[in-house]
């Protein structure tokens, strides 16, 4: 189930079982194209044959009301309720750590230059809900997106046979104060807020993870609408020493592959005997978890422990891989931390889980995967805002500089650009 490769002399082939594609298979693209050019064309009438067919209903309503929000949050078990609570707060926290504040700055005679920050008017943050019912993502999704100022925050989430949407995510929306919950998933759901249909507003930005088809839909739609990042599978790296223990090493490894037969999990170490303990221990305990068989897939195909010589080429091997989440399960996290240069997040420490940053410590847990942790940053208050220059000129300056700007436009052959420039230095 879980390989271990000898990096010295296999790097090729630990190399190509862990690097991940992120090219979507020409049938899902062609499904996808079709849903997105449907609603375009028919709007709602195909949100709901498309709700039909996969949810297996056509709900009347689109959105669950308020009343409906207020009875799942009055029903809801007071521990969730208040963890929620608890976990939305540390995230509104650490987002507020974020914002970005407009900036003017004055420069030579009467000149004003700036940058104005304005949040977006309105958002949809998509909330997967095919398999399992993430609360979670809802609170990271919407904690930023508040944070940044945006007015109209929208949640949309699969609903069941029923038409109804889970009361998890229900309670959340709660939490988070979210303005409307709509009950529709997939490519439809993406293409209807994308491009604005009779019951559903256009946005500004679509946000959230989701399977495959979510994914390649919301990189069809970038133009029409702005999106955060095409989320893959999630994946985690383990660096580990001679001092990890393999038992959190191994739960922490199961933990990643138990979302998605396509997540990945890779522990990296320099110590043959922690390898072996690793291999071993998960063989001995996968067939405790209830989720099995998904774990069994995903570290057959996308899991291996890694042997390197010494920890800097652990870090190189990371560095490499540029995973979601990173585990330092070293006795000395920080003074590794300087060899990391690519990782969506780093979970410092053999106590610092990434079930705890994936729930309740408040950094963003809407990481950038296959690798594209390379260019791709965390979900933040910057993916909700956005920049306008600010140019302020006065007669002085430009007396002063008009000349030598409209020459510049002769340059580009650009005429009515220079007179534009030569017509105020007439007048000053
Ligand atoms: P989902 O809501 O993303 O997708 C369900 C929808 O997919 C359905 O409503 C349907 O419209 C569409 N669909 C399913 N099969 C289809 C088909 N054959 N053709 C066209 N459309 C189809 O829920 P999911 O499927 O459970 O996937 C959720 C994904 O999100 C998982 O991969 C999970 O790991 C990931 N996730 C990631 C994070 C993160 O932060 N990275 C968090 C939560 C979930």
């Amino acid at each position: 189930m879980l390989r271990i490769f000898s990096y010295a002399d296999e790097e090729s082939a630990f190399m190509s079982h862990v690097t991940r594609s992120v090219s979507f298979d020409a049938g899902v693209q062609n499904v996808v194209d079709g849903i997105l050019a449907d609603v375009a064309a028919r709007g709602d009438e195909a949100v709901l044959d498309y709700t039909e067919k996969f949810q297996g209903c056509r709900p009347e309503a689109f959105e669950v009301s308020s009343e409906e929000i207020d009875t799942a949050f009055a029903a809801a078990d007071p521990g969730f309720r208040s963890v929620l609570e608890e976990a939305y707060e540390n995230i509104r926290e650490f987002h507020r750590h974020e914002a970005d504040k407009s900036f003017f700055y004055e420069q030579g005679d009467g000149v004003i230059l700036g940058q104005r920050v304005t949040p977006l008017e309105r958002v949809m943050l998509y909330v997967p809900g095919g398999k399992a019912a993430y609360p979670s993502s809802l609170l990271m999704n919407v904690a930023p997106a508040k944070v940044a100022g945006v007015s109209e925050v929208y949640v949309t989430t699969p609903c069941d046979a029923e038409g109804k949407v889970s009361e998890h995510v229900l309670v959340a929306a709660k939490v988070a104060g979210v303005d409307r919950v709509f009950k529709f998933g997939g490519a439809q759901a993406i293409a209807a807020f994308a491009f604005g249909t009779e019951r559903v507003p256009k946005v500004d930005k679509i946000t959230g993870p989701g399977n495959k088809y979510v994914a390649l839909a919301k990189k069809q739609v970038f133009g029409h609408v702005s999106i955060d990042s095409i989320a893959g599978p999630s994946e985690v790296v383990v660096i580990a020493d001679r001092t990890a223990d393999p038992e959190f090493v191994v739960m922490d490894m199961f933990a990643q592959a138990e979302h998605d037969p396509d997540a990945a999990a890779v522990c990296i170490t320099d110590s043959v005997e922690v390898a072996v303990k690793v291999k071993e221990l998960a063989e001995a305990m996968v067939g405790k978890m209830v989720r099995a068989e998904v774990i069994r897939q995903a570290l057959a195909s996308n899991g291996a422990v890694v042997v390197t010589k010494d920890m800097a080429t652990a870090c190189e091997v990371s560095n490499r891989i540029a995973p979601e989440h990173l585990e330092l399960h070293v006795a000395e996290p920080w003074s590794v931390l300087p060899s990391i240069r690519h990782a969506g997040a780093v979970f410092m420490g053999s106590y610092s889980c990434e079930t705890i940053g994936d729930y309740f410590a408040g950094p963003n847990h809407t990481l950038p995967t296959n690798g594209t942790a390379r260019f791709f940053s965390p979900l933040s208050v910057r993916d909700f805002v956005k920049y306008t220059s600010i140019i302020s000129y006065s007669a002085g300056e430009l007396r002063k500089t008009g000349e030598r700007i409209a020459a510049f436009a002769d340059h580009e052959g650009l005429q009515a650009h220079a007179e534009a420039v030569r017509a105020r230095l007439r007048k000053v």
